[in-house]
């Protein structure tokens, strides 16, 4: 067992450095720790940021677990304290400080991340038992590549954590088939604000289980996740066709997502575009799959707005399937949408290159630099009933002129999401609809400012209130508990008597700003 800390806070001009009590609470928690990994109080500079760069702060320690126990340990020690609260932080992709802890301990969890990985059989299914703190990415490697199965439902982006995006939800193309990847579990090994070790699933413990998945980290820390797997695929056909008209668009989505498996694509998306030729992150240039493929503007009709739709979707194929049978299947499915003539792009990619697609924009948003400019991000789920007024007034007045990166839309089913997890989704109808604003902008004043930025997605917000719009904030952010009641709704008291029974101190997650610690 080693425990160390290396050595205590500096001093400095901070507003959220930790108070002076915080600070005298330290040596009592080195020596009740007993950590097989490490806690650092100096080097906290990774702890006290997010990928949203728009909020900062000062946690006590940074802790890098070694194992479940460890969790175990950390969070015991914090309900000992008078006012200690411990953030779980996955890989710190959240927009707005939800893996913070101020004046508190986070556990970066990346840590753990190596501590399962196993292939288990159970009444005729496959599982992949992962860490917590896996990279959703690694988890895709290991599985293809040792046993070429894969889990069913995805996210776009895959440099996230296991243990994040089930606390959110976890969505992508896949979802409409499978559900998000929190329907997509069967066990998870959870560490309560308690400090006790659970393992739960639909049967035992299930409220632990149910109110973990989408809890926004507020009951537990998931340190294992039992993931369902389904062979892979070795290849798939990738397609974008284009629309001028939201509606036509809407239809042909909402048709795919509600046909039978096995009679739809794998994967379908889509996404809004500016039309423009002028704009590199939101216009012509985004669609085409291939630098060789020619976006073609006099095929848009001249009627279309200032704003052209595409649908994205996805077949995958084995690599002994005949061209001619994937051609088929693709072609039949593509005969009935109604997108503009020719204004087709596709290109054949394996399995694992489509979904590290987004990878690629990693690399390059690194090296001109919007990767660590500020991200105000908005997600929403908005209701089919008010998807044709949003769009009407948000996507082509409001933001007529892009948000300087991809404007995704596109239908989900509540049916393929369970009611008893903790996930927010709009009140009424079967198909509702993701929204994600995700602009990649230099920094200021190369670009609007972060500020500009956060006030218009407000807007965006005030405008779907003031309408009477049936929709929820997705990686929800709110300040108040009045907020936070209204997000819930009628889920509210469960929420309540949940985080009662699992974390009655509110330990857990206080970036999420939902509790307040007890003392
Ligand atoms: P963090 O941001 O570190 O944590 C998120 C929350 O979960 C925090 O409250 C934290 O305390 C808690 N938490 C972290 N680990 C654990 C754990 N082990 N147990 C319990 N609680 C924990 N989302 C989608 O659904 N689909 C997408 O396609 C998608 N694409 C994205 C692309 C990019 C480039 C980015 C930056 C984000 C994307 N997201 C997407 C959002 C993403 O799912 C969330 O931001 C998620 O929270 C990030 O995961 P993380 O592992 O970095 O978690």
């Amino acid at each position: 067992m080693i425990a160390y800390i290396e050595r205590f806070i500096h001093e400095n001009d901070s507003e959220s450095r930790p108070t002076d009590d915080e600070k005298d609470q330290l040596p009592n928690i080195r020596h009740s720790l007993d950590l097989q990994g490490t806690i650092n109080c100096v080097d906290t500079g990774l702890a006290g940021k997010d990928f949203g760069g728009l909020y900062t702060c000062e946690p006590l320690a940074l802790i890098r677990p070694a194992s479940p126990d460890d969790v175990a340990r950390v969070v015991k020690a914090a309900c000992r304290s008078p006012n200690l609260t411990v953030a779980a932080r996955g890989n710190g992709h959240s927009i707005n400080g939800q893996a913070m802890s101020d004046g508190g301990l986070v556990m970066d969890m990346r840590s753990t991340e190596g501590n399962h990985f196993e292939v288990v059989r159970m009444n005729g299914e496959t599982f992949v038992d992962v860490s917590g703190g896996a990279l959703w990415e690694d988890v895709l490697e290991r599985c293809v590549s040792e046993y070429k199965l894969a889990p069913r439902s995805w996210t776009d982006y895959l440099g996230l954590t296991v243990g994040g995006t089930l606390s959110n939800a976890g969505v992508s193309g896949q979802a409409f088939r499978f559900g998000p990847q929190t329907c997509n579990v069967a066990e998870l090994d959870v560490v309560t604000g308690k400090g006790e070790l659970v393992t739960c699933n639909e049967n035992e413990n299930s409220e632990l289980f149910f109110g973990a998945l989408g809890g926004l980290g507020q009951f537990g820390i998931v340190t294992r996740a039992r993931v369902a797997v389904q062979p892979a695929p070795d290849m798939v056909r990738w397609i974008r066709v284009v629309y001028a008209e939201f509606e036509d668009f809407t239809r042909c989505a909402e048709w795919l997502v509600t046909r039978p498996e096995g009679e739809s694509f794998d994967y379908v998306e889509g996404f809004v575009f500016v039309n423009s030729v002028d704009d590199p992150a939101n216009g012509w240039p985004t669609v085409p799959l291939d630098p060789d493929q020619g976006f073609d503007p006099s095929r848009i009709p001249r009627t279309a707005g200032s704003v052209l739709y595409c649908l994205e979707v996805a077949l995958h194929y084995q690599k002994t399937d005949h061209p001619s049978t994937v051609d088929k299947a693709v072609n039949s499915l593509l005969g009935r949408l109604g997108f503009i003539e020719d204004m087709k792009f596709q290109v054949d990619v394996s399995y694992v290159e489509f979904l590290l697609r987004v990878k690629h924009v990693e690399v390059s948003a690194r090296a001109n630099g919007t990767w660590d400019a500020p991200h105000p991000w908005l997600n929403m789920f908005v209701s089919k009933r008010d998807i044709a007024d949003f769009d009407r007034v948000v996507f082509k007045r409001m933001l007529k002129n892009g948000v300087g990166g991809p404007m995704l839309v596109y239908p989900l089913l509540r049916s393929k999401w369970d009611s008893r997890t903790s996930v927010a989704l709009p009140a009424d109808g079967e198909i509702f609809y993701l929204v994600a604003l995700l602009g990649f902008t230099m920094p200021y004043p190369n670009a609007p400012s972060a500020e500009k930025l956060v006030s218009q997605n407000k807007e965006i917000v005030q405008f779907c209130v003031s309408e009477g719009f049936d929709f929820k904030l997705y990686l929800p952010h709110y300040q108040s508990e009045e907020e936070w009641r209204r997000h819930f709704g009628s889920q509210w008291s469960r929420f309540v008597e949940r985080k009662d029974r699992f974390d009655p101190l509110a330990i857990l997650a206080p970036g999420q700003k939902i509790f307040k610690r007890v003392p």
